[in-house]
């Protein structure tokens, strides 16, 4: 490491070499000059070192990590996690053809939802899931249904809903008895009992998430014990369950968040399952930010400055359809310019060309940029190119991945042509 390389805050692999940032070995201006913006641009490395810090977390124990795919569903994404052994949390059957073109089986699948619709469980039933992650007595009745009719016995998990608050954005809590996921503690009994009788179910498991940026141990430690009490109820009533599904939600770096690392976090939690006596059982975890948030940027050109007597506006080439988390949930995102000017910097809102007051992509940031300077928006890997629209007509940015000194094209930017192909207009 030379003397003049500085890492990005939360961002490893993204650093400044003398006045260049480089994604590993890649300088990110030449990526967007040959590319274009708005563009994505994710490390390889950097999705391994998090997922390294899981396996560390893990070592020496039946587990395995089930990377939520919904955070970044780019098939060559998918394809590091397959290579590197891990397995898939899905929510629908388009996830679930996603990990199969990524070279992913059937049985490295979990299949998590409130919604799963008939076609969506004959489809994985005739793949050979690894596990239905059930979210209602309704849909144990439906699943039981449909596994029978197609000769098959569907391996299920009740995702119970500890009622614990993780202390996030609301929009991203899930383990509140308010929530709309999972089975209620206090059903989750009757409901495995029920599933215990059902012809074309078979009991593998138990399941919790959550929320979504968790930066705190103290929700999944409490969330664990909860599981835990009903494991312990469940098997009294002569039910096995040979797995215990912990969720997703370990938070990252945004804007000088601490989440705990994901070993030390799994440290603490593995101790208290030895603790309580189940440290011996198969462990299955749903990480999705924590894998891939930090290891992406998405580069966005500065198209306008729009001085302004409240607010100066730098208007970039990125937009809400691109970068959708501050619309939704008021989200941070930092800024970094891809080239340091020695002028003066001034606060700005930064905001893209979408006709919405909600288009804003970062607030207040003081930033020395002039047209045509590019920008790096940090975070990105996770929920932004999986919320993506085309509102606007916007066609969706390009991603390139960065492995080492060599950078994939891993989608294309979408074209006019692409978003009318499977339109019709009237005869
Ligand atoms: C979204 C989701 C996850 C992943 O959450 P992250 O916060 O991205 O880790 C895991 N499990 C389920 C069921 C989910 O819906």
């Amino acid at each position: 490491m030379s003397a003049t390389e500085t890492s990005l805050p939360g961002h490893p692999e993204f650093k400044f070499r003398g006045g260049e940032l480089f994604a590993e070995e890649v300088r990110l201006d030449e990526l967007a000059r040959e590319h274009g913006t708005p563009l994505f641009v994710y490390s390889k490395a950097a999705m391994l070192a998090a997922l390294a810090a899981y396996q560390r977390g893990f070592a020496g124990r039946r587990a395995r990590i089930c990377y939520a795919m919904k955070a970044n569903p780019a098939l060559a994404v998918l394809q590091v996690f397959v290579q590197a052994g891990c397995g898939f949390d899905i929510v629908s059957g388009g996830e679930l053809e996603r990990v199969l073109a990524a070279g992913g089986q059937g049985r490295d699948i979990i299949f998590s939802g409130v919604g799963k619709t008939r076609a969506e469980m004959r489809r994985a039933l005739e793949v050979g899931i690894g596990c239905f992650n059930v979210e209602s007595e309704a849909e144990l009745e439906v699943l039981s249904e449909v596994a029978s009719a197609a000769g098959r016995v569907a391996p299920v998990s009740i995702r119970v809903n500890p009622d614990v608050d993780p202390k996030t954005h609301p929009y991203i809590s899930t383990g509140l008895k308010g929530n709309k996921f999972g089975i209620a503690h206090g059903q989750a009994l009757s409901a495995y009992r029920r599933a215990a009788t059902l012809p074309g179910l078979k009991v593998v498991g138990i399941d919790c998430h959550i929320g979504s940026q968790i930066t705190d141990e103290a929700p999944y430690l409490n969330a664990m014990d909860r599981v835990l009490d009903l494991v312990e109820s469940v098997e009294v009533a002569g039910i096995a369950l040979p797995h215990i599904d912990f969720g997703g939600g370990l938070g990252i770096d945004y804007n000088g968040d601490r989440p705990p690392a994901a070993d030390a976090l799994w440290a603490k939690l593995l101790a208290r399952l030895d603790a309580r006596g189940f440290g011996d059982r198969q462990f299955l975890i749903e990480p999705g930010r924590s894998l891939v948030g930090n290891a992406g940027v998405c580069l966005t050109e500065v198209l306008y400055l729009k001085p302004g007597e409240q607010k100066n506006f730098c208007v970039i080439d990125a937009a809400m359809n691109d970068l959708p988390r501050p619309a939704m949930y008021q989200a941070f995102h930092g800024v970094v310019p891809l080239a340091r000017r020695d002028t003066p910097p001034r606060t700005y809102d930064l905001v893209g060309p979408v006709c919405e007051s909600g288009d804003w992509i970062a607030r207040d940031r003081a930033l020395a940029v002039e047209p045509g300077d590019l920008l790096a928006v940090l975070s990105a890997g996770a929920y932004c190119m999986s919320m993506a629209s085309n509102y606007n007509s916007r066609g969706r940015a390009a991603e390139v991945l960065v492995d080492g000194s060599r950078a994939f094209l891993i989608r294309e930017r979408e074209t006019p042509a692409d978003q009318m192909r499977s339109e019709r207009l009237v005869p």
